[in-house]
Parts: C-alpha cells; structure tokens; sequence
C-alpha cells in the first residue's frame, strides 16, 4: 500500500473501456442525483440534521450500543461483540455450523466485505452465495467491487452477459438488461428456497427499538431477510440511529445522495423474532475492526457519520477515471481515502490520503456533511509523522524548511531556482525540469519572477 494508489491507478488508466464505463455511469448518477436534490428546497437542512443526528451518536456511542444490545435481546435476538474481522468471522461461521447448514445467501454489506467474511465462512466449508445482482457478477467474476452502490461498475453489459454466458452455460443469452436480470433471477430464485441461513448487512441500527433496517433496490435484501431461518446481520458499530423517527431524516437523504431517487425501492426494517413469520433466530454481530480508534480521532471522527451514499465518489475527479480497484479497499473514492486509512493505519495505506485533488466536491455532496478534505489533509499529517511518506519526499521537506527558515537562505534560493530554471521556462511555466518530473509529467511548474516583490520594493 507504500506504493499502491499511484501504481494501481496508472494501471487502470491505461484501460480505455473502464474509463469509459465510469465516465458515462459516474455522469449519470450525477446528473441524477442533481435533480433529484434541488427538488428539495429544505435539502441543506435536511443534511444539517443529519449531520447532527450522527454526531449525537457519535458523542454517546457506549449508551446507544448497550441501549440497542438491551432492545434486540427483548426483542427476540441475540448480540454478539466482535473486536475485528476474525472475531466476527468465527461468531457467523459458529452461527451457521449449528444450524448444519453449508451454505448461505447473503444479500450485499459492505461491512462484510471489508472483514472478508466470504472468505473465511469458505475456510470453515461454508459457502456464501451473493444476491445483490452487481455482487453476484463480482463474485462470478472473481473480482471485487468497485463502486459502494453500483459494486460492478466498472463492467459494461456485453462484459456481463459473456460472464453469465460462462457461468450459467447460458450460450443464448444476448446483453438485453432485461434478459440478464432473468438469468440472475432464475439462477438466484434456487437459492433463495433452499437456503436456511441468510447473513446481511445493514444500513441502521435503531438503538430504542433494536430494529436492523436495509436499503436496497432490488428486493433480494428481502427474500434473504424473510425466508431463511436463520438471518445473522453484520453492523459496524457506527451504524446507530437513536430512535425511529431519526430514520425518517436518512431515508429521505440516501436514495436521493445515491441513486437520485426520491424514494428506495425496498426499505426493510425487522425487529428480534416473531414466531411464524420471517427468521426464527436473529443475530446481530456489532463489529469494531477499528472504529473505537477512528473515534478516538478528534478531526477523524466524523468519517464514522458515513451513511454509504456513494455521492462522493460520484463527484470525484480522481474516482471518475481510476475506478474503485485502484483503492485497494471495499471502500473507494473519497470516504474511501480517508476510511481505509484509519481503519487499517495510516502506515498500511499510506498513499491514500493523497488520492484527491483536494477540490471538496465529496464535501459539497456529501448528505451529512462530512468535510473530506480536511480529514484528507489531517491524515496526510499522520502519514508523515508516522515516516510512512516517501524518503524523498521527507528530504524535500527538510530541505524546503531550512531553506525558509532563514532570509538569506531563501533569498540565495530564489536567485538559483531563476537561473537553473530559465532554460526550460516558456511563457512563464516550466513544462519539464530534469530531476522533477514527477511533478513537471502532469503539471506545470511556475518559473521563479523575473523580479522578485522584494527586489522591485528595494529598487524604488
Ligand atoms: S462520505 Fe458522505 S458522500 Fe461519501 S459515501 Fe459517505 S455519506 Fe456519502
């Protein structure tokens, strides 16, 4: 990760067909995401309260998390703590052993992806079928998705039905989204009946009722919430929402900041056990994997607010034309840059506070208000003091504040960089400079004033 964002992403722009895949879906969701908002005329206060509904939380997480640990066991249920991923992966491989079951379906959660959940119910002989339709073509695909919302993103349809062509034996079937929807469904309908435990995620967690609520658009969250016996849900500590009526605040900010919809297709909220209907055992596994550290993390802390809208990545300049892959993490883009880090450490993912131009258009989108730039440069601080930067780079900088730390020196300074820059200067930019070009191969250095403000101000 040392060298992983600039190497992965010049990978990925030198791929034509997944830039242009990105550019025309990115646009999209823009576009339809703007209308959708300036449909609301109380939208910056419907983001403000969001905002501070989140931060509530935030301030009194311990209280709402046993509040809500209290309600799911009154309610039926039951809760279960896990520190990290492979706590949680031995809770839900535990879970799923006891019911005899070998198989699961799950319907998409990002939180699981992150702890690679499929992987080690795999290692314990269980094996979890995707239903999300754009996780199941990840999963067909072998490979891991590349947008929050939209995980297969970066494939275009002919992609996907030569996939479904191979998976499914399905020679006939042409790149009709119609006809490819029907191949999944009937492919996923089997599953569906069959299974006996279902594993979700979940969007948010209502702390006083001990309610799970799932926001998705396809309907296969709710086939896997419903007909298993077995349903264990997966919820990042930092999914709380006090009380029910704080979510009526979220489901009117996320399906517009996603999809640009007014309304989510499929809302699903469930509460513990009710006999004879739905799931007859319900577990909850409230994960930490890092959270009580970004909490801890004055400036950071708000990156917990996320609600997964995926409009940052939307807006991104950076996103548009790298992709998700790049990220080296289930979570891409802007919340990406600034999540992955603290919940891995900023050692481990190093180059990821430095993917973004810093142009605060996540900032501007972002439903509660989550200022991404400022937690960018704060982290960006961390990988330096952590000696994580390039050694280059940490030479530049020393040698940069000696240089300014004394006005003879920066004088001296200003004279050479006019001399040695002269040659290559054109029309005041300088476009290659021999020993700088990593900066000089994707922008333009400016060339040192003929004249200097000080030396025009003494000459008078
Ligand atoms: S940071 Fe904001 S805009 Fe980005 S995914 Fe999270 S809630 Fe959405």
């Amino acid at each position: 990760m040392t060298t992983g964002f600039p190497a992965a992403a010049q990978q990925a722009l030198q791929d034509t067909q997944l830039r242009r895949n990105l550019g025309n879906a990115t646009r999209t969701i823009r576009e339809k995401r703007a209308r959708a908002v300036a449909e609301r005329p109380d939208w910056e206060a419907l983001r403000a309260a969001g905002s501070a509904i989140k931060r509530r939380v935030l301030r009194h997480l311990d209280e709402y998390l046993l509040q809500f640990e209290a309600a799911v066991g009154a309610a039926g249920g039951t809760v279960h703590w896990a520190r990290d991923a492979a706590e949680a992966g031995a809770v839900v491989a535990a879970i799923v052993r006891e019911t005899g079951a070998r198989e699961a379906v799950k319907v998409k959660s990002l939180t699981t992806d992150e702890i690679r959940l499929n992987e080690s119910l795999a290692a314990a002989g269980i094996d979890v079928v995707e239903t999300d339709l754009a996780e199941l073509i990840c999963q067909l695909a072998g490979e891991e998705p590349s947008h929050i919302l939209v995980p297969a993103i970066h494939k275009n349809r002919v992609e996907i039905r030569d996939l479904f062509r191979r998976a499914f034996g399905r020679s006939d079937l042409s790149d009709d989204p119609n006809e490819l929807a029907d191949a999944a469904r009937a492919h996923l309908r089997e599953k569906f009946l069959r299974a006996r435990v279902a594993i979700s995620g979940a969007n948010f967690a209502v702390a006083e009722t001990g309610s799970v609520c799932v926001v998705e658009s396809e309907g296969n969250g709710r086939f896997c919430t419903t007909l298993p016996d077995t349903l264990v849900t997966v919820v990042g500590i930092e999914k709380l929402v006090p009380t029910p009526e704080d979510l009526e605040v979220f489901l009117q900010l996320l399906p517009r900041s996603s999809t640009g919809e007014r309304m989510n297709p499929y809302t699903t909220l469930w509460t513990g056990v009710t006999p004879g209907d739905g799931p007859q055992s319900f577990h909850v596994v409230l994960l930490d994997n890092g959270r009580t550290d970004v909490l801890g993390d004055e400036v950071g802390r708000p990156t917990l607010a996320c609600i997964r809208c995926s409009a940052c990545l939307n807006v991104c300049p950076v996103y548009a034309r790298t992709g998700g892959h790049a990220y080296g993490s289930v979570y891409p883009g802007p919340i990406g840059a600034i999540l992955t880090p603290q919940l891995r450490g900023v050692e481990e993912a190093s180059t990821l506070p430095y993917a973004s131009s810093l142009c605060g258009a996540c900032y501007e989108v972002c439903p509660v208000m989550i200022d991404i730039p400022r937690v960018l440069v704060h982290l960006r601080a961390r990988v330096v003091e952590s000696g994580a930067s390039a050694r280059s780079e940490r030479a530049a900088m020393r040698a940069l504040a000696w240089t300014f730390g004394d006005d003879r020196r920066y004088r001296r300074a200003q004279k050479m960089g006019r001399l040695a820059g002269r040659p290559f200067a054109h029309d005041g930019l300088i476009a290659r400079l021999p020993g700088l070009g990593a900066w000089t191969g994707t922008r333009d250095l400016r060339a040192v004033r003929r004249q200097t403000f000080r030396e025009w101000w003494e000459r008078r």
